[in-house]
């Protein structure tokens, strides 16, 4: 390792308290869907105080919503908005890009935490919180990984963007609208919190919701209405049918996982009163798939599964409503000899002293938006976090550190490999 390379990784030790005090000020931003304004504005003042400028991209760009990658949404986009700080947007030269999301899933109920999960708690080298590890942490490490290598006195002479963008885990519309505006850069990484793994390939996954309609009648007689809580739920067995279908159509790589493509029914809602026969009933989940198959071939299989099982379970009232919102998202495979990955790998070993492991995923990343509208190599690799999504969220300290060094080598290689010295 270089002398430079050294005073970098020293200078990441140095900021490692503050890259915590930053995630630490991003999760108290509780920003769920809608909700990111409080996230996007923590975030707009770090960028400040560190000397990065900083713009806004919209996501209620009209264009945008033209552009064939983009997932149609049924929530208002207006004031809503990804931050991207571009340093030398001039200079020629690789476009490097880290990207992070803002956006976090929601903790409701949250009385099963320890602590309310938006104020961020540390035990044990572990920092707790709702969206500490998915993936403030990660965005905190690769921002001060940055400002580590510009205070260690290495000019960073490069195109490089950092992007901070919402709509992560329900669109891609986020970094899309980053694409879309030119910031889609040559290579990108994401400090997603599957750890220092070389992320290999993802599942594509469509969003989709289900709703029946039954009819409501007092329950003296339940007879005289049509249940439609009950009319629901016999449907879950064809959805179960369609997931096996796509699991058992799995080919290499993902044939020795056992089950890779996972149906989730996220969401049930119905009914408006206890002693009323329920008039409606809708469904959000989400189901996983290969990367050979479209996400269209997808919704089409999944309103044809319903459908069938309508009028071969003679269910009552109409046909159900299939509708689709959010990801619409095809899967793919990291592309692991592009000179990026080649590069991380040997900046794990530097690091570690040992080959990186490497993660394929059975959900999807922003990643997708980079490979597949932009064609742009990238891969995931960040801190180590547990029960993301779930209580108690949280993110390994240490690994932070070894995240924060990753990006800051990296960035210090990428150049110089790159740029004549
Ligand atoms: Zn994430």
């Amino acid at each position: 390792m270089q002398d430079r390379e050294r005073r970098v990784l020293a200078q990441c030790d140095e900021v490692l308290d503050q890259t915590l005090e930053m995630t630490s000020d991003l999760v108290r931003e509780y920003s769920v869907l809608g909700h990111e304004r409080g996230a996007l504005e923590v975030m707009e003042g770090w960028f400040e105080r560190l000397g990065l400028p900083v713009e806004r991209i919209p996501l209620d760009d009209p264009s945008l919503a033209q552009n064939p990658h983009h997932a149609p949404v049924d929530w208002p986009l207006g004031n809503r908005y990804n931050l991207v700080a571009a340093l030398n947007p001039e200079a020629s030269g690789p476009h490097l890009v880290f990207n992070g999301h803002l956006d976090v899933v929601p903790a409701e109920p949250t009385d099963t935490w320890t602590r309310p999960p938006w104020e961020p708690w540390q035990q044990e080298g572990w920092l707790y919180g709702r969206g500490a590890g998915d993936m403030k942490a990660g965005i905190a490490a690769m921002v001060m990984a940055v400002h580590a290598v510009r205070q260690a006195g290495v000019e960073i002479r490069l195109p490089l963007t950092l992007q901070t963008v919402i709509e992560e885990e329900c669109s891609g519309n986020g970094a899309l609208a980053c694409i879309h505006r030119g910031h889609g850069g040559d290579f990108v990484l994401i400090p997603e919190p599957f750890g220092a793994r070389i992320y290999s390939g993802q599942a594509g996954v469509v969003r989709f919701r289900v709703r029946v309609d039954g009819v409501p009648a007092h329950v003296l007689d339940t007879s005289a209405g049509s249940d439609a809580i009950e009319t629901m739920q016999r449907l879950f067995p064809a959805l179960k049918k369609l997931e096996a279908e796509l699991n058992a159509e799995r080919l290499p790589p993902y044939d020795v996982m056992a089950h890779p493509f996972n149906l989730n029914i996220g969401r049930f809602e119905g009914g408006n009163w206890a002693s009323s026969v329920p008039a409606h009933a809708v469904i959000e989940g989400r189901i996983g798939f290969a990367p050979e198959a479209s996400p269209a071939s997808v919704m089409q299989r999944l309103v044809v599964a319903v459908q069938d099982a309508h009028v071969e379970l003679e269910l009552p009232g109409e046909p159900p409503r299939v509708d689709f919102h959010g990801f619409r998202s095809e899967g793919h495979l990291v592309d692991l000899e592009s000179p990026g990955v080649c590069l991380l790998e040997a900046c794990h070993r530097a690091l570690t002293g040992r080959d990186a492991e490497h993660y394929l995923s059975t959900c999807t990343t922003d990643l997708r938006a980079f490979h597949v509208a932009a064609g742009v190599a990238g891969t995931c690799y960040g801190p180590v976090a547990e029960r993301i999504h779930g209580v108690d969220e949280r993110v390994n300290i240490e690994s932070i550190r070894h995240t924060l060094k990753a990006y800051a080598l990296f960035l210090c290689r990428w150049q110089q490999q790159v740029v004549a010295p």
